[in-house]
């Protein structure tokens, strides 16, 4: 059956050279590389947030090399997808629930099976996190982004208002950036001063395009199928009041996906891995790759970039202890 107990499922005593956590770009380049090595690489694709991680929930993708016209993002999921396994990966489309990497062989277990393994590659990402307001999920892609690099190029944007929220380096450094497109960024600060570093708080403040708003929340998102503009609220005083916008970009921060390796991978303050080397965590055989020792580049490249390099350590690793 399908939930036949865990000790009968692995009674082989089979042991992987390789598990990958994640479906993301690391994760899927990971497998590539992984098994066209012949590591003959198990793959956890995760289920409820969906294989494919972030890239599922967009659509195009503008800036991944090889594309000079744009891939939609589960296109290039897909495709990935489709590398990992024509090499040989097996694939689960299950969430792994539980993770020991206390014992060695390293413990692996979903709903459906237990995997034992040399070597464990972590991919599980991070999740941009969301105001929450009213009107979010009509107006996400059609206005709303977690990712100014990612859209500000956009024609939904180009040469119109957009705005901002948050305080810290994440959102000074979008609105910065959105400047290269637009004359008009209003950055929306939910206090009375900016939490970033002085000097992004500095380039943010002295831009001519930038208008900061302090002690700002936004309230909801107004439009006629995009976006339009916002209704503000002035948190001192409960003054209400309306921003016409084409855009409203998410600048509040990052989430890691670290529930799984919490009290085993040493994190720094924020949650995210903390990778020596580019991919080696504080256990030796374990590697983090992508969003989740990244709090920094967070983008497709740069995540299969870090899962290639997790592979790649992963087979060295193998290599010297077998
Ligand atoms: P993720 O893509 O976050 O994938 C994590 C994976 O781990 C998922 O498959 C998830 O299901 C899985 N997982 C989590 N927990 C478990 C578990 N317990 N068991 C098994 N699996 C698990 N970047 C660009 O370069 N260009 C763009 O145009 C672009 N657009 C973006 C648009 C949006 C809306 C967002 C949110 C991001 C965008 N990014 C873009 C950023 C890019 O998506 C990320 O940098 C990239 O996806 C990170 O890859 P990753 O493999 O580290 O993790």
């Amino acid at each position: 059956t399908m939930s036949a107990p865990v000790e009968q499922q692995n009674a082989t005593g089979q042991v992987e050279n390789l598990c990958i956590v994640g479906s993301g770009p690391a994760g899927y380049s990971a497998a590539v590389y992984a098994a066209r090595a012949q590591l003959k690489p198990v793959c956890f694709e995760g289920f409820q947030n969906g294989k494919g991680g972030q890239l599922m929930g967009t659509t195009e993708v503008e800036n991944y090399p090889g594309f000079p016209e744009g891939v939609t993002g589960p296109e290039l999921m897909d495709r990935m997808r489709a590398q990992a396994e024509r090499w040989g990966t097996e694939l689960y489309t299950e969430d792994v629930e539980h993770l020991d990497l206390s014992q060695r062989p390293f413990v692996i277990r979903s709903s459906e099976r237990e995997v034992r393994a040399h070597s464990v590659i972590i991919a599980t990402g991070a999740t941009a996190k969301r105001l929450g307001i009213p009107s979010e999920n009509t107006y996400w892609s059609k206005g709303i982004s977690a990712c100014a690099i990612c859209d500000g190029a956009s024609p939904l944007f180009k040469n119109k208002p957009v705005a901002v929220v948050g305080g810290g380096d994440s959102a000074a450094e979008e609105a910065v950036y959105l400047t290269k497109y637009t004359p008009e960024v209003h950055l929306l600060v939910r206090g009375d001063k900016l939490r970033a570093s002085k000097t992004m708080q500095d380039r943010a403040l002295n831009s001519p395009k930038i208008t900061v708003h302090f002690n700002t929340s936004v309230e909801d998102a107004v439009g006629n199928g995009v976006l339009t503009g916002l209704n503000l609220v002035n948190n001192k005083t409960g003054e209400k009041g309306h921003l016409g916008v084409a855009g409203l970009f998410y600048g509040i921060g990052h989430q890691p996906n670290n529930k799984l390796i919490q009290g085993q991978v040493e994190l720094d303050e924020k949650g995210y891995v903390k990778v020596r080397h580019g991919v080696s965590t504080n256990i030796e055989g374990v590697f983090a790759a992508g969003d989740l020792h990244d709090p920094e580049w967070r983008q497709a490249v740069t995540a299969a970039g870090s899962g290639c390099m997790a592979a790649l350590s992963a087979e060295r690793y193998l290599t010297a202890n077998n």
